[in-house]
């Protein structure tokens, strides 16, 4: 029986937390049971998007990940992960990442990071609006509203100040909050500036108004049979739907259509964000370049 565990987001962060002084429960392979561990290098260690490592307990655990295909006429087929093709450019740029920061480096990151997470907890605490719903073990902080705002309009009022906050939607029971990454280039005291201005700003405008017959559109909705006339009919009913030449028309502001997808069940909510992926990555006929492939001519 394998045991793996997912530390693409902690597993450059604890082990020098640990170093640190600060408890760290056991998650390593000092846990019995654990046979792999993987680690996004494209995380804390800060190297370029698309490095990840995989690692196995010992050789025979990944030797099923390696590929061989020789019965066939062309090529033997040789491959050491599921993808086949692939860059050496991230490869490169996390090789002299990590070379450049080096373990004394990541120490120091890692101290900046969570210092800077713990100015955010004391600053959470005297900001009325906005509740921790849990200490921190790491750098990813998840804060709810208070009732006096509603998160998806605080997430919209802070990327108007250039701050990105991930909406989280309500789950199990458990309230829409907000998902605050930190790293050691956050800063704090700006970020909690951005987060009162912003909370200030929900708490003035309230919190997202769903018109009834929207929301009783989408509860009717059946995942299963989704398809691209009911589609049509709820991008309408949210003002998506009027894009010249059957392209979508993006909103400024993504409060509604959270809170939308926040009464859609997990289901629900998977068939309509890849629905919506799947209409806006379809080619519209004379959309998108400005000035197109043809050197600058009109292209409709
Ligand atoms: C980031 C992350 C992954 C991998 O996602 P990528 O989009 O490939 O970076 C997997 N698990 C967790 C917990 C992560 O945070």
């Amino acid at each position: 029986m394998r045991c793996h565990v997912d530390a693409c987001i902690g597993g450059w962060v604890l082990p020098y937390a640990a170093r640190l002084g600060r408890p760290v429960p056991p998650w390593t392979f000092a846990v019995p049971g654990v046979t792999s561990i993987s680690v996004d290098l494209h995380k804390y260690a800060y190297a370029p998007k698309g490095t990840s490592v995989l690692l196995h307990r010992d050789a025979g655990l990944r030797r099923p990940q390696l590929f061989a295909e020789a019965d066939w006429p062309g090529y033997t087929m040789l491959n050491t992960t599921l993808q086949s093709t692939k860059s050496g450019g991230p490869l490169a740029g996390a090789w002299a990442v990590l070379r450049t920061i080096g373990d004394a480096g990541y120490l120091e990151l890692t101290r900046t990071v969570l210092d800077g997470v713990d100015r955010l907890v004391a600053g959470l605490a005297d900001l009325p609006g906005l509740d921790l719903v849990a200490a921190p073990d790491s750098t990813l902080v998840a804060v709810a509203a208070d009732g006096s705002c509603d998160v998806f309009t605080v997430a919209d009022e802070l990327a108007a100040d250039g701050w990105l906050a991930q909406p989280q939607l309500s789950y199990a029971g458990q309230p829409p909050t907000l998902h605050l990454s930190l790293s050691a280039a956050t800063d704090v005291e700006g970020l909690l500036l951005a987060l009162r201005r912003a909370v200030d700003a929900a708490r003035a405008a309230g919190p997202v108004a769903l018109d009834d017959e929207v929301v009783g559109f989408v509860r009717a909705l059946d995942p299963a049979t989704l398809d691209d006339a009911a589609l049509d009919g709820l991008l309408a009913a949210v003002g998506m739907g009027g894009g010249a030449d059957g392209g979508l028309a993006l909103p400024e502001r993504r409060g509604e259509v959270d809170a939308l997808l926040d009464v859609a069940t997990p289901a629900l909510r998977e068939a309509l964000l890849t629905a919506f992926l799947d209409r806006l990555s379809r080619p519209v006929r004379g959309g998108g370049f400005d000035g197109g492939f043809d050197g600058g001519a009109d292209s409709r």
